[in-house]
């Protein structure tokens, strides 16, 4: 018999084996079965914090196995050698969807040809540290694009809202045999960090090329080769340092560039308009606060040796959700801008959650009713006013720009943005690109802006002292999610458009996060295995 058990503990019990094991067996012998002590074996599950009340708690679940052995869940899958003979699939971009489902097809004997604009996490490195150094933005690898996908420099949060345990357990699993440590498959929080992502990366990678797949760094898909304009045959590339052009050709296509990518959702307006759909979206700010104020705050004034603390906050201003999202604690806020005329930012952190600031994005739900005339007018030019939301969102990357000094991201301190006035110093801040004073309060879009404020004043009130002159926003956070959705069948996962093209991930509008996004690539690649080993 195998059962679900859980317990409370201190936070000075957690390593506590005698207390640990008192606590499981009165939970079994409350629960009135048949079991002896020596035939039991406890298999720990995962553990979460309940920090909501003065005595902070751990949260222990455990599997309890009776007369069984403790099972081989998380078990590796299969990969098979792949070479020319096999079916091969197209996969455009190396993020989490893409990679993941790259692994799928391996599984199913079939080929994939990665082809990524961006270059190796290693030169990726080099010109990530150009953009907060020289404020120089490559628009093919950045903090979204290249080697690994956006999550690469990222705090590597493996949270997901998605319940579907078994696929969860299945990438963190991926995750922990290519290098992750052993504590993602327990944390009920689990997080990797940017310090630990480019090695695991770069072991995924060379799992890929030694099966036989193919991985083409530099190489950005400009259009899709079709026949008859609806059956997707391949696609025609560009190398992004020597400007050689080539086309791929496979059996199908898994598109997985995500959301950053402007010019695929463009060519797709243009090419196909019925295949987009807008959606809705969020945008907003990173606030930074100091990290020891923010533990103070949530674990209430005592230091329980727990980590740098979390939060989540949410709540609803004038029929708009506004929330906090990507929470990076004890983390950094980075330049993640894809083109050198706009600012964007995002926030990651390193395994150890170690720096002076925790930061999180603070965002404004946005519907496609919300967004300006002006930018409906622009996307029916080219007939596909699904992409008004698009255009919106470059338009407010580059107003930021303006507002700020290169990739010095304009900020105000939030007392400021409250009170409508200029900050005259700012503090210390985790942004190394440095900083502009600016009057968010005057140029963020109304919309956005009017809501930030009565959400701040909501947050303050449960999290008492969230308001206060240390508390900094850095603007603009644009990219939690995509304002379009490539359409595509709910059975076969395939376009509805383009015959043999899979839209897959965050830049589809099916996923949102890293979990969720290697998850949707994984589904849309076996889908694609279906399609193509049942022809
Ligand atoms: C700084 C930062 C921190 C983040 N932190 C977290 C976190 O802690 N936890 C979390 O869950 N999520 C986080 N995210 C979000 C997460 O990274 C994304 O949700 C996830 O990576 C989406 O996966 P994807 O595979 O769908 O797309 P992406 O990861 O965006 O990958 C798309 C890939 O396609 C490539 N590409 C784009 N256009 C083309 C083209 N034309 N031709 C060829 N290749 C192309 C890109 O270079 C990129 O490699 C963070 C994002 C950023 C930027």
């Amino acid at each position: 018999m195998i059962l679900e058990i859980s317990i409370n503990l201190l936070p000075q019990e957690e390593k506590n084996e005698k207390v640990i094991n008192r606590k499981l067996f009165e939970q079994l012998e409350n629960k009135n079965i048949t079991f002896t002590r020596e035939n039991t074996t406890f298999v720990f599950v995962k553990k979460s914090i309940d920090a909501r009340r003065k005595q902070v708690k751990l949260f222990m679940r455990y599997k309890a196995y009776i007369d069984e052995l403790p099972g081989q869940e998380n078990k590796i899958p299969e990969w098979k050698t792949v070479d020319d003979s096999c079916k091969k699939v197209i996969v455009a971009g190396s993020g989490p969807a893409g990679l993941f489902g790259a692994f799928t097809l391996l599984e199913k004997g079939i080929k994939p040809v990665i082809i990524e604009r961006g270059q190796t996490t290693h030169e990726r490195k080099r010109d990530i540290a150009k953009i907060s150094t020289a404020g120089i933005v490559d628009g093919n690898s950045n903090y979204c694009f290249g080697e690994g996908g956006a999550g690469t420099f990222s705090d590597g949060k493996l949270y997901t809202r998605s319940n579907k345990r078994g696929s969860i357990n299945s990438v963190l699993a991926l995750f922990h045999y290519f290098g992750a440590d052993e504590k993602i498959l327990t944390d009920a929080h689990p997080h990797i960090g940017t310090d630990k992502l480019p090695v695991i990366i770069e072991n995924m990678r060379n799992k890929i090329l030694e099966l036989g797949g193919e991985i083409h760094f530099n190489t950005r898909l400009e259009s899709f080769i079709t026949e008859n304009s609806t059956i997707v045959k391949g696609v025609h590339t560009v190398n992004t340092i020597t400007g050689e052009e080539k086309d791929f050709y496979g059996d199908a296509l898994l598109l997985a560039t995500g959301h950053s990518a402007f010019d695929i959702y463009e060519s797709l307006a243009k090419t196909n308009p019925e295949s987009l759909e807008a959606k809705t979206f969020a945008v907003g700010v990173r606030v930074e606060h100091p990290r020891e104020l923010i533990d103070k705050i949530q674990f209430h004034g005592k230091n329980e040796n727990l980590g740098a603390a979390e939060y989540r906050l949410v709540t609803q201003v004038d029929g708009r959700g506004v929330y906090s999202f990507c929470m990076c604690p004890g983390g950094f806020v980075v330049p993640s801008a894809t083109e050198k005329d706009e600012i964007v930012v995002n926030g990651m952190s390193s395994a150890r959650r170690n720096s002076r600031w925790s930061n999180a994005a603070i965002v404004v739900e946005t519907k496609p009713e919300d967004i300006p005339q002006e930018f409906v007018e622009k996307a029916k030019a080219i007939n596909c006013p699904q992409m008004a939301g698009l255009y919106w969102r470059r338009w407010l990357e580059q107003e930021t720009f303006k507002h700020g000094n290169n990739q010095q991201a304009p900020a105000q301190l939030l007392t400021d943005f409250l009170k409508g006035k200029e900050s005259q110093t700012l503090p210390q801040s985790s942004y190394t690109a440095g900083l502009t004073s600016s009057r968010l309060d005057l140029w963020l879009p109304e919309q956005i802006a009017n809501r930030l404020k009565k959400a701040f004043y909501d947050f303050d009130s449960r999290m008492k002292g969230y308001i206060c002159d240390q508390a900094l926003m850095i603007a603009s956070e644009t990219r939690t999610s995509t304002p379009v959705r490539i359409l595509r069948d709910k059975e076969s996962c395939q376009s509805m458009a383009l015959k043999n093209l899979y839209p897959a991930g965050e830049g589809a509008g099916y996923a949102g996060g890293i979990v969720s996004s290697a998850m949707d690539g994984i589904n849309s690649c076996l889908k694609i295995a279906q399609a193509l080993l049942e022809k």
